[in-house]
Formats: C-alpha cells, sequence, structure tokens
C-alpha cells in the first residue's frame, strides 16, 4: 500500500500590472499575458476595462476603482484583497492606471504583501507624463533646455497647511515639471511658480485623456493656466510645464531667449 504525499498549498502570487494610460494596446506584452492568466483581476478606475476581456472565463474581476471625490474601495481593503487571494493559493493580478510605480499607492500594497511573505512581481507601463508627451509630439527633456523631468503631484498643493512640495525648489530647476492630479490647483501652483521667478510666459500644455479617441491637448502658459485648467475640468489630465511645452518650435527659440535675457538682468 503506498501513501502519497499531501499536496503542498500552491503558492500565490501577486503581479503589478502597469495598464498604460488608456489606450488598450498600450499595454506591455508581459502585462497583457498575465492578464491571460490571471485567477483575480483587481483593477483600478483609470485602468482600461477593455483590457478585461483578454482574461479567461470564470476570472475573477473586482473593481476598487476611486475618483476624486467618489466613494471607492479603502486602500486597507485593497491591501486585504490582495493578501487574502494570494493567501488562497491564487495568481492575482493588481491592474494600476499608468505604471504602478507612479503615484499608485504602489508603496502601501507591497508593504502589505512583504509583511505577509507574499511575493510579487511589478510589470511596468507607460505613465501618464511620457504618454502625454507622446501625444503632444514633445521631448521631456532635451540637452540645453531641461536636463530633468519631474513627476510631481498637484495633489496635495492646496491643502491647509504647509504645501507638500517646495514649489521655490522646483522653479529654480531648469527642469520640465509633469503635474499629476494637479488641474483643481493648477492656478495656485502657476502663482507659486511666478512667485518664485519661473516666467509668467513659459510654456503649458495640459494633455486630457492622453491617448484616447477623447484625448484633448490644451496650450497656454503659467498666466492663463488656470483657464485651461477649468476647460479640462474632470478628465484625468496631465500638465507639462516647461520650455519644452511649447509646441511650437519658434515659440521656443522665443522663450529661450527671453528666460537668458532675465537671467542676464
Ligand atoms: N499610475 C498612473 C498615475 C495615477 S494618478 C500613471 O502612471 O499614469 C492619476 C492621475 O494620472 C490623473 O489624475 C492624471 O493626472 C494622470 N493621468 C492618468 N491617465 C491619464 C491620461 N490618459 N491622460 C492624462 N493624464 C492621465
Amino acid at each position: 500500500m503506498s501513501f502519497s504525499e499531501p499536496t503542498a498549498p500552491r503558492a500565490g502570487f501577486v503581479r503589478f500590472v502597469g495598464a498604460g494610460p488608456g489606450a488598450e494596446d498600450l499595454i506591455t506584452v508581459r502585462g497583457l499575458n498575465a492578464l491571460r492568466a490571471a485567477e483575480v483581476v483587481v483593477y483600478d478606475e483609470l485602468a482600461n476595462r477593455a483590457l478585461l476581456r483578454h482574461c479567461r472565463a470564470g476570472t475573477e474581476l473586482l473593481h476598487v476603482g476611486k475618483r476624486a471625490g467618489c466613494p471607492g474601495a479603502r486602500q486597507e481593503e485593497i491591501n486585504w484583497l490582495l493578501v487574502a487571494h494570494a493567501r488562497a493559493g491564487r495568481q492575482v493580478l493588481r491592474l494600476k492606471g499608468g505604471d504602478p510605480t507612479v503615484f499608485g499607492r504602489l508603496g502601501e500594497e507591497l508593504h502589505a504583501l512583504r509583511s505577509a511573505g507574499i511575493e510579487f512581481e511589478i510589470v511596468p507601463g507607460v505613465t501618464a507624463a511620457c504618454a502625454s508627451a507622446a501625444a503632444a509630439g514633445i521631448s521631456l527633456t532635451q540637452r540645453g533646455v531641461a536636463s530633468a523631468a519631474i513627476l510631481a503631484t498637484g495633489h496635495e498643493c492646496a491643502e491647509k497647511g504647509a504645501p507638500a512640495l517646495d514649489w521655490a525648489a522646483l522653479a529654480s530647476l531648469e527642469a520640465t515639471l509633469c503635474v499629476y492630479m494637479g488641474t483643481r490647483h493648477l492656478g495656485l501652483l502657476a502663482g507659486r511658480l511666478i512667485a518664485q521667478g519661473r516666467p509668467a510666459d513659459t510654456p503649458v500644455l495640459i494633455v486630457s485623456h492622453a491617448s484616447l479617441p477623447s484625448q484633448v491637448i490644451r496650450s497656454g502658459t503659467l498666466e492663463t493656466a488656470a483657464e485651461l485648467a477649468a476647460d479640462a475640468a474632470g478628465a484625468p489630465s496631465l500638465i507639462v510645464i516647461g520650455a519644452l511645452a511649447a509646441s511650437n518650435p519658434g515659440l521656443l527659440a522665443l522663450f529661450r531667449d527671453s528666460t537668458v535675457a532675465a537671467d542676464a538682468r
């Protein structure tokens, strides 16, 4: 008589996948293959739902999205969901808009998995800043113009108390500012940058729904930024601020002359 070993429980696993900015074909091949293999998909509001049709029949689909002002699952509940499904031995896919490492609350979720001893993998995606630059036909960095591109949140800048970011330091850098979640407070933010010495005619681009058929690109300057933002209200929008945000190369040349002149004063 032979005894078979009891089968070891299957180890659960969590894959964080960047869905990209919206267009279905901007997910990576690795991300798409992971979707096809997943048993549970926990997805955000900004991840394109059309991607879910690549999942196998029977895959459990859990929407945990939230948008500013709308109720959504709390972060601890999401952490708990990931841990509980992985502990049950399932292959969990956490689908996030853009890239998971950028303003995606990834840190909190990784902490929960690490604390529970659950293995994970991160599959990158196209973040909104890159998709927006691509849509507008601009580069986020350029030798001699912008040697840095900064990913910043505009979300906390108008909260009571001290702003989350040191805008004086940001204003002093020769960098392209890519502001996520910033349309609501853009007037305030633009005012801060001007007060810290950025020329009022610094170009500003607002790209809404980058990569989707509903995409809109608005272009202006720090001075007109608040109007542009009011116009874009409600749509997921990325703000690009800096010399390179001039979609018109002639304007860029003019702007460079004016900064040189301002510097010489
Ligand atoms: N992880 C995401 C960012 C999540 S924060 C990423 O890497 O892109 C959500 C913010 O991202 C939105 O408020 C908006 O500022 C920006 N965003 C997301 N999708 C966008 C899109 N298609 N077009 C423009 N901005 C977008």
